[in-house]
């Protein structure tokens, strides 16, 4: 079986051809493994395999882990932020919120930024593919509500976020990020808005994603394996979980 150190070797080198592919630098890209549901050591493995960014989706699992490794390790939340957990997401220190998917949750996060004196960096979530299962903005209400969205204060809307609709096909998910990176492009002239992140690709699909724009990719099975399907929890009596 391959170690999570020969993964990510595996993986930084499709990221490599990508990036050569598209005529892009390498350093543009950033590598959010996703440790959601996988135990503290595997996050400790991949530190000493040279990866520090790690990507968490929900926000009690987070709690549960990030206190307990190493300070080298930096944090995004890549999850649907539940608004009752806002002010534990934003104590958790993470450097960059991908998931922000409606004005509501934008609100409570400007309000209670401020009460913290945060200044809190996220991404918008954007439904492209117009999923019902899935949160997210649609391009149109991005649209519509972008001025609102850009008025509270305390906000750095630094790009846009997907999650491609689950297909077995690579190339099934391209025509949804060429749709995110147009949209971006789009609204940045539209608003006279820099939005130079775009976070897009998962372990199935990063190296398309690459291709059409991403400077982050989210990879968690390509890195760390299988996930079991549950969050991971300290062994410790008492411990419960909401989300
Ligand atoms: C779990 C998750 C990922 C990683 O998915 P893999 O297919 O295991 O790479 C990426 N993004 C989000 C939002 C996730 O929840």
């Amino acid at each position: 079986m391959n170690t999570i150190a020969d993964n990510l070797v595996a993986v930084r080198g499709v990221i490599s051809e990508a990036a050569t592919r598209a005529g892009r630098q390498e350093e543009e890209i950033e590598l959010v493994a996703v440790s959601k549901t996988h135990p503290p050591d595997a996050v400790i493995e991949a530190l000493e395999a040279g990866q520090f960014l790690f990507g968490e989706s929900r926000v009690q699992e987070a709690r549960a882990k990030i206190p307990i490794l190493p300070g080298r390790a930096r944090w995004h939340f890549i999850g649907h932020l539940q608004r009752n957990k806002i002010r534990q997401a934003l104590a958790l220190g993470f450097e960059l919120l991908h998931g922000i998917d409606s004005l509501e949750t934008a609100r409570d996060l400007n309000r209670i930024a401020d009460e913290a004196g945060m200044f809190p960096k996220l991404l918008l979530e954007v439904n492209v593919a117009g999923e019902s299962s899935k949160f997210g903005f649609s391009p149109a209400k991005l649209r519509a509500q972008l001025e609102e969205l850009l008025a509270l204060e305390r906000l750095q809307i630094e790009g846009l976020m997907t999650i491609a609709p689950f297909a077995p096909e690579a190339e099934a998910s391209r025509p949804h990020f060429v749709a995110l990176r147009e949209l971006r492009d789009q609204v940045q002239t539209e608003f006279c808005l820099p939005l130079p992140r775009l976070s897009m690709g998962m372990s199935g699909d990063y190296a398309v994603a690459i291709e059409e724009g991403a400077t982050l990719v989210r990879v968690g099975t390509a890195i760390f394996g299988t996930r079991s399907g549950k969050a991971w929890k300290p062994a410790a009596e008492g411990a419960t979980f909401d989300d």
